[in-house]
């Protein structure tokens, strides 16, 4: 942009400076407001798996573009058409779309399966898919996700769909289905994919365009597809549980079984097979009807990739594994603006008072309450005026003649008490004060730590 300068001469303007300040498209600040409720799901995530013995792994956000390639797969859509691709000085670098691929890349690299015959790893991190962003769908998102590696099945594929199951019932969700299919091993695979490639070939003009592509490559995501058109076309479409082996069909029982065992309700779902190319066998994916997240009603899939490892130049190993929404729980949930207020509040007056606040802010935190102390010397009509905005259940006032006499004004917002008391018996009286009518919450819980 060119501007002309006090001095009268023609300068260049960095565009910058004028640039709005915004996120970009399909990316998300979350705000410290949202962020509790981000918390919160990923503490509770985290206490559910880690009974079923999964351990975090932490990778880089950053990989190797052929990493994606090789095991997410060349005819996914996320290969395709959603990575975000980073060029540097010869290096192909992409933002990571997903979390597999990164963890199956540290187990082979670290010759995990030399240490251990049955590994558990969880993740929770953001995710990057340059997709057209709608409500539930972003281009940056959140996945809270499991892989479990060294166990064929079918027991390790039913306790894992059961636990996430229990995650989605527990976390509050109502009406959670799980939809649940196999897509057989690469034998069954191989034979599917002629059968229906017989099948559409006489069909194509009937197909949308999208579907004609998928046909040569990728034939079995015509039946997943939300085209009217592809939909209709697949309606006598042959179905791969006929074409399963012996062994494919022993596994597929043996998990309705267990499921049956556990009482874990499913729903089989013939033409779920689900974006990602490496799913063998078992493939699920887990609905609600909760909240308002718009047409995407899935939040969470995931399934068996039994031959990805020894595709990526590593030991053949079972695998399996899910990854669950973040966001899609978060808005099923609808409490994405949950936020807490703090629980203590501290308006002192003068300077004696002020290092006394100190002194009995710091006994409460270390207690795990949520305090927050005025020091800024305001006077005490704007202290409470604060204390009352960011929704504090108590305020302790404290002037010079109670900093003299060791004692404070303890305030209860929400009660509209208050009282005079000893400045040691404070701490005590606030962690043990019952529950405030209006929010059925006592202090301890009302924590700053998520629940
Ligand atoms: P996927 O990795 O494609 O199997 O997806 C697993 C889960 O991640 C889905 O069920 C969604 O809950 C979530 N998810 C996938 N893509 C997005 C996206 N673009 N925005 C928000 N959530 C997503």
């Amino acid at each position: 942009m060119l501007t002309i300068s006090p001095t009268g001469l023609w300068t260049i303007t960095p565009p910058s400076l004028f640039m709005k300040l915004r996120a970009v498209t399909g990316m998300n600040d979350i705000l410290p407001e949202e962020s509790r409720a981000y918390q919160r799901l990923e503490q509770r995530f985290r206490t559910l798996v880690e009974t079923y013995g999964f351990r975090e792994l932490r990778t880089p956000i950053v990989e190797e573009l052929g990493l994606f390639h090789k095991s997410t797969g060349e005819t996914s859509e996320v290969v395709q058409k959603q990575m975000f691709m980073l060029a540097k000085e010869g290096e192909s670098l992409a933002l990571r779309p997903e979390g597999t691929p990164s963890a199956a890349r540290v187990y082979i690299g670290n010759k995990v399966h030399a240490r251990e015959p049955v590994t558990k790893w969880y993740y929770i991190g953001p995710m990057f898919r340059a997709e057209r962003p709608q409500r539930g769908r972003y281009r940056q998102f959140h996945q809270a996700g499991c892989e479990l590696y060294g166990d064929a099945g079918p027991i390790g594929d039913a306790e894992l769909i059961d636990m996430v199951y229990r995650l989605a019932t527990d976390l509050g969700l109502r009406d959670v289905g799980v939809r649940l299919n196999t897509l057989g091993g690469s034998e069954a695979r191989f034979e599917y994919r002629k059968r229906l490639i017989a099948y559409f070939t006489p069909l194509s003009d009937q197909l949308s365009e999208h579907a004609q592509a998928r046909l040569s490559d990728n034939p079995l995501r015509i039946l997943d597809s939300k085209d009217p058109r592809d939909q209709q076309a697949s309606e006598g479409a042959p179905v791969l549980l006929d074409c399963l082996t012996d062994a494919d069909r022993a596994h597929w029982q043996g998990l309705l079984a267990a499921l049956d065992r556990l009482k874990t309700p499913y729903e089989i779902d013939p033409r779920l097979v689900r974006g990602l190319d490496y799913y063998t066998r078992t493939c699920f994916e887990v609905v609600t009807q909760s909240g308002n997240i718009g047409s995407q009603t899935a939040i969470l899939g995931g399934g068996r990739y039994d031959d990805m490892l020894a595709s990526l130049g590593g030991p053949a190993t079972p695998a399996i594994g899910f990854a669950m929404g973040i966001e899609r729980v978060l808005l099923a949930l609808g409490e994405h603006k949950a936020s807490e207020p703090p629980l203590v509040f501290f308006a002192p007056l003068g300077s004696a008072a002020t290092l006394a606040s100190l002194e009995l802010a710091a006994e409460l935190r270390a207690q795990g309450l949520w305090v927050e102390l005025d020091g800024r010397g305001n006077s005490l009509k704007s202290m409470l005026r604060r204390a009352d905005g960011m929704g504090a259940r108590f305020c302790v006032v404290m002037g010079e003649q109670e900093a003299e006499q060791g004692t404070a004004q303890l305030k209860d917002l929400i009660a509209h008490e208050q009282r005079v008391l000893p400045q040691s018996e404070l701490v005590h009286a606030i962690v043990s004060a019952p529950p405030s009518t209006s929010t059925g919450t006592s202090p301890a819980q009302t924590s700053g730590r998520p629940a």
